[in-house]
């Protein structure tokens, strides 16, 4: 098992290539291509919660519709597709700090496969352990 906080440095320029000339990450991953494999930790007929592939903060999930909806912040084509960024931070982080926990510019967690299988598996286990979520 890796240093829990280890980080490495995110190929910032390789991930922007991906988001400007690559399908859209969250249908190919709904589609099961090879390339865009996550982690599922959540799934319901609609929408689709999985491990963020380059993590900054342990257990970071993204939670999107299985449909293409296109939402226009500034987005580039591969991650235009709406979805949100989940983690978990204690209530007391300051706003200013909560931002910079997410960014991927300081690094993301140094975490090996077979951690991210074990992770998405522990958050389907508590998931499971609550009786599941609650889709209102
Ligand atoms: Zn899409």
């Amino acid at each position: 098992m890796t240093n829990p906080v280890e980080r490495q440095r995110a190929d910032l320029d390789a991930y922007e290539d991906r988001a400007r000339r690559g399908p859209c990450f969250v249908c190919a991953f709904a589609s099961g291509h090879p390339d865009y494999g996550h982690h599922t930790v959540f799934e319901v007929e609609d929408h689709v919660a999985f491990l963020d592939r380059w993590p900054t903060l342990a257990g970071k999930v993204l939670v999107a519709p299985k449909r293409h909806v296109e939402y226009s912040l500034g987005s580039q084509q591969g991650n235009a597709h709406l979805h949100w960024h989940i983690a978990g931070l204690p209530p007391e982080v300051p706003h200013e700090q909560q931002f910079h926990a997410l960014m991927a510019e300081d690094g993301v967690l140094a975490k090996g496969p077979e951690e991210s299988v074990d992770m998405a598996a522990r958050i389907r286990e508590r998931i499971a352990a609550r009786g599941g979520l609650r889709v209102l």
